[in-house]
C-alpha cells in the first residue's frame, strides 16, 4: 500500500548525478570526474535496494550531500567522502573497501562521518552542549568530516517532513544545538540560516507560520522598499565612482523569531525585516559607502559596527549599520569586500576554495592576521602543497583537551592523555576515593588507560575500597585530581603521614650534615613555619608526609636559616654600622630615574612635564626636551618646527636634554590633528561616528569654512600611542570628501 502523502515525483539517482558532474565541472577546479563517478557507482551498488522515507533510492540521498559539499567549495577527496559516507554506517562496506579503491584519505573521512553519526545526542544544558560540540570537533580530527557531517545533516533536515513527528523534533533539536552552532563557528552563514529555518519550523511550526506568513503579506510592500533604496544607493555609488554590487533580501525567519522573543515584540514590533549588502573591491571602498550610506540616510545611533578593523574569531568582516529609509522603515546595511564575503558565506571552506591555487604558502604569507586561527590548525604542518592541504589540515584546536561521556551520557573534558582516575575525580573526590576499578565502552581498563574522545567511561566503586594509592599521583593528568589524592592523604593518614614525614626530613637534613635537633630551636622553626604557612611542627610533618610540600624544600628552608643565623651572630660589630651608612650612599646613587607622566629625563627625577602644544607629542614620536625657565621640562617631537628652528639658537645651548619614553605607559596623551576637507553636510557627523566608532576619547572637536567650498576641522584627542593615533587618522582619511588629515605641527 502506498502511503497517503502529497503526491510525490521519486528521485531518479542517475539524473540526479548528472546534474551534479555539471555542477562541478562548472567549478573549473580540474576534479578527476571519473574518480568521483566512481564513487557514485560504488555508493549506489552498496546502498543497492535502500530507500528513503520519501521512497526514493537512498543513494540520492549521497548525490544531495555531494551536491552541498560542492556548493560549500569542497575538494576532491571530499566531493568523492560524500557520496560514500553512509556506505560503511549502512552497508555491508568497510574502510578497506574504500581505501583500496580511493585511498587512506577518503576512508578516513567516511569512518569520522560514521564515528560522529554514532555519538548519543540527549539535549542538556548550554555548558553540556558546548562540550558535546567541541567533543565532536575533536573526534573528526579532519575538519573535512564535520563539514561533511554538516552538508549530510542539511539534506536530511531539507527532507524532514517524511519522518516521523518525535524524530522530526529531537533532529531539530540537535540541529539547532550542535550542528547550527558548528557551522557558524566555522564561519559558514549561509548553511547556518538554512539549519536554523528548518529546525524552527518543527520545533515551533505555529510561530514559524506566524513570521512567514506575515512576511509574505508585507511582501509586496517590502519588495518596493527595498528596489527603491536599492536604485538610490546605486544611483549615488556611481555617481560618486564606486564600483559596487548591491543586494538585498529579507532576514532569515530563525533571526526574526530570536528578535521577537528576546525583546518581547510581536512580529509587527521588528522593524528591521530587510538587509542590505554593499560589496567593493577594497577596504577603503567599504568606509567610503559607509560614509555615503550615513549621507544619504539617518544613521539608528548604537547600530554602527566595525568588524573589519575586529573581525569576529570565525573570521567574518563587515562593517554594519542601520539607517532609517524613505516610509520611516529602517534597514540594515552590510558593507564588504569580495574577499571578505566569500568568507562570510562559505567560511573555512571559502578560504581553501579561494586559496588553494596558489598553494597553501598564501595563507602562511599575507593574510597571517586575518587567518590566525587556520593557521593554528596548521601549526603542525611543516609543508604542503595545494594537494596534501586539505588531507593534513587537522583539527587540532583541542588537541590538549579530551571529551568523554559518564554513562548517563554528560561529556566530561579532560586534559589530554587523562586516565580513568581523573575522570573519577571529576565526578566526585568520593567517586575517586573509592574506586575499585574502570569500564571503557564496556571493557575492562587498567587506571593509566589514556582515554579517547568519545570514550563512554564507567567507574566501578566500592564501600571497602582501600583509597587512592601513593602511584596514582603519578598517572593522573588534571590537576584537580593530584590536589584531592593527595587531600585524601591528608586527611586519612594524618598519624601515618607525621612519622613518615619526620623520617624524611631526618633522612634529608643528614644528607645536608644536620640533624633535627640542629633545626628544632625556635628561633629557627618558627620563621619557617609561618613562611610555609603551618601551624605546627606536626602539620608540617604530615604534609612531608603526603607529598604537599617537597621534603626538600623544607630542609633547603632550614639550613638556610641555620646559616644565616650563623652569620648574624658573627656580624654584630661596630664596623657594620659604619658600612651599613657606606651601603646607604651607594644605594642612593644607584637609584634609577623614575618616569613622570610616562617621560624618562636624562640625569633629572621628579621634575615637571609639559608637552609642547605646538606638536603635541605621544609615545612612539621621537621626542626631545627643553628646559624652560621656571615651568620645568617641555618636551617636543623631534619633527617639531620649532626644536627644528631653535635647536641651534645659540642662547638655547645646553638647553636641549634628551628625553626618552618609558618602558610601560599606562596614561593617554592629548594630541590634536587637523582634517581638510569639502565643505558639504554631514561631514561632522561622519567624523563624529567614526571617532566614536573606534572608542576614541575626543576632547574637542571644532570645524570652519575656511572659503572655496572647503573646510578644516580641528579634533584634539586622547590615545595611547602614536600607532593608536595613526590608525585614527587612516580612518578619518577615508571618510567620503576628507582631502587630508593631519597632526598640529605638520605641513598641510
Ligand atoms: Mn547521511
Amino acid at each position: 500500500m502506498e502511503e497517503n502523502r502529497q503526491p510525490h515525483m521519486l528521485l531518479d539517482p542517475d539524473q540526479m548525478y548528472s546534474e551534479l558532474e555539471k555542477k562541478i565541472a562548472a567549478t573549473g577546479h580540474d576534479f578527476d570526474l571519473k574518480r568521483i563517478r566512481a564513487a557514485y557507482e560504488m555508493a549506489r551498488a552498496a546502498h543497492e535496494g535502500q530507500k528513503r522515507k520519501d521512497g526514493s533510492p537512498y543513494v540520492t540521498h549521497c548525490v544531495a550531500a555531494a551536491d552541498i559539499s560542492v556548493d560549500m567549495g569542497l575538494d576532491e577527496d571530499s566531493i568523492v567522502a560524500a557520496l560514500l559516507h553512509d556506505v560503511i554506517e549502512d552497508t555491508t562496506l568497510t574502510h578497506a573497501d574504500i581505501a583500496r579503491d580511493f585511498g587512506d584519505a577518503v576512508a578516513d573521512i567516511v569512518e569520522g562521518v560514521t564515528k560522529l553519526t554514532r555519538v548519543q545526542y540527549t539535549s542538556k544544558e548550554d555548558e553540556q552542549m558546548e562540550n558535546l560540540r567541541k567533543m565532536l570537533m575533536a573526534m573528526a580530527k579532519d575538519i573535512r568530516v564535520i563539514l561533511i557531517k554538516i552538508a549530510d545533516r542539511l539534506h536530511n533536515m531539507r527532507t524532514m517532513d517524511y519522518q516521523t513527528p518525535e524524530k522530526q523534533r529531537s533532529k531539530s533539536l540537535e540541529t539547532m544545538e550542535i550542528y547550527a552552532p558548528i557551522a557558524h563557528r566555522l564561519g559558514i552563514q549561509k548553511v547556518k540560516w538554512e539549519l536554523e529555518d528548518l529546525s524552527l519550523q518543527y520545533l515551533d511550526p505555529a510561530g514559524y507560520k506566524e513570521i512567514a506568513d506575515s512576511l509574505r503579506d508585507r511582501m509586496p510592500q517590502l519588495e518596493r522598499f527595498m528596489k527603491n533604496m536599492e536604485e538610490k544607493i546605486q544611483t549615488q555609488l556611481k555617481s560618486e565612482g564606486i564600483e559596487a554590487t548591491v543586494y538585498y533580501r529579507i532576514k532569515h525567519i530563525y533571526s526574526i523569531y530570536r528578535k521577537m522573543y528576546a525583546q518581547k515584540l510581536n512580529i509587527s514590533g521588528i522593524f528591521d525585516l530587510c538587509a542590505f549588502r554593499v560589496i567593493v573591491d577594497t577596504i577603503p571602498d567599504c568606509y567610503n559607502v559607509l560614509g555615503l550610506i550615513h549621507y544619504m540616510f539617518k544613521p539608528v545611533p548604537g547600530r554602527f559596527k566595525d568588524y573589519i578593523s575586529t573581525p569576529k574569531p570565525n573570521m567574518y568582516q563587515s562593517v554594519h549599520t542601520t539607517v532609517i529609509g524613505s516610509e520611516g522603515i529602517p534597514f540594515e546595511v552590510q558593507i564588504r569586500t569580495w574577499d571578505m564575503h566569500h568568507t562570510a558565506e562559505y567560511g573555512i571552506a571559502a578560504h581553501w576554495k579561494y586559496k588553494m591555487g596558489d598553494g597553501a604558502s598564501t595563507v602562511r604569507g599575507g593574510d597571517e592576521e586575518k587567518f590566525a586561527w587556520v593557521r593554528m590548525l596548521l601549526e603542525s604542518q611543516q609543508e604542503s602543497d595545494a594537494q596534501d592541504f586539505f588531507h593534513d589540515l587537522k583539527i587540532d584546536m583541542f588537541a590538549d583537551e579530551v571529551f568523554v561521556f559518564s554513562p548517563k551520557g554528560d561529556v566530561i573534558n579532560l586534559p589530554a592523555g587523562a586516565t580513568p582516575i581523573d575522570f573519577a575525580y571529576s565526578i566526585h573526590s568520593d567517586v575517586g576515593n573509592h574506586m575499585v576499578g574502570a569500564k571503557v565502552n564496556g571493557r575492562i581498563v587498567t587506571y593509566d588507560y589514556a582515554l579517547q574522545n568519545g570514550d563512554i567511561v564507567e567507574i566501578r566503586t566500592s564501600k571497602s575500597a582501600p583509597g587512592p594509592s601513593r602511584d596514582w599521583l603519578n598517572m593522573v593528568k588534571s590537576g584537580s585530581a593530584r590536589t584531592k589524592i593527595k587531600q585524601w592523604y591528608k586527611k586519612e593518614r594524618r598519624e601515618e603521614n607525621v612519622i613518615r614525614g619526620r623520617e624524611m626530613l631526618e633522612d634529608e637534613l643528614r644528607h645536608m650534615g644536620l640533624t633535627l635537633d640542629d633545626v628544632l630551636d625556635e628561633e629557627i622553626i618558627a620563621p619557617i613555619l609561618k613562611r610555609l604557612c603551618f601551624a605546627t611542627l606536626d602539620d608540617l610533618y604530615a604534609a612531608i608526609g603526603y607529598n604537599g610540600i617537597a621534603v626538600a624544600r623544607a630542609a633547603n628552608r632550614m639550613r638556610d636559616e641555620v646559616k644565616a643565623r650563623s652569620e648574624r651572630n658573627e656580624k654584630k660589630t661596630v664596623l657594620d654600622k659604619v658600612s651599613a651608612a657606606a651601603d646607604r650612599r651607594e644605594q642612593n646613587a644607584k637609584k634609577e630615574v623614575k618616569p613622570v607622566q610616562g617621560v624618562l629625563v636624562e640625569g633629572l627625577d621628579n621634575c615637571l612635564i609639559k608637552f609642547s602644544r605646538c606638536c603635541t607629542p605621544v609615545p612612539g614620536d621621537d621626542i626631545i626636551g627643553f628646559i624652560t625657565r621656571g615651568q620645568g621640562v617641555s618636551i617636543h617631537r623631534k619633527d617639531c618646527p620649532n626644536y627644528q628652528q631653535r635647536s641651534h639658537e645659540p642662547q638655547n645651548e645646553g638647553r636641549w636634554i634628551r628625553v626618552a619614553w618609558a618602558k610601560e605607559i599606562t596614561e593617554s596623551y592629548v594630541t590634536s590633528v587637523s582634517i581638510a576637507s569639502k565643505d558639504r553636510s554631514g561631514l561632522v557627523m561622519d567624523i563624529a561616528t567614526v571617532l566614536n566608532a573606534l572608542n576614541a576619547k575626543v576632547r574637542t572637536l571644532t570645524s570652519r569654512d575656511i572659503g572655496g567650498g572647503l573646510a578644516l576641522t580641528n579634533i584634539s584627542l586622547e590615545v595611547k600611542n602614536a600607532g593608536e593615533l595613526r590608525y585614527v587618522m587612516n580612518r578619518l582619511s577615508a571618510i567620503p570628501g576628507v582631502s587630508s588629515v593631519t597632526r598640529s605641527g605638520e605641513k598641510k
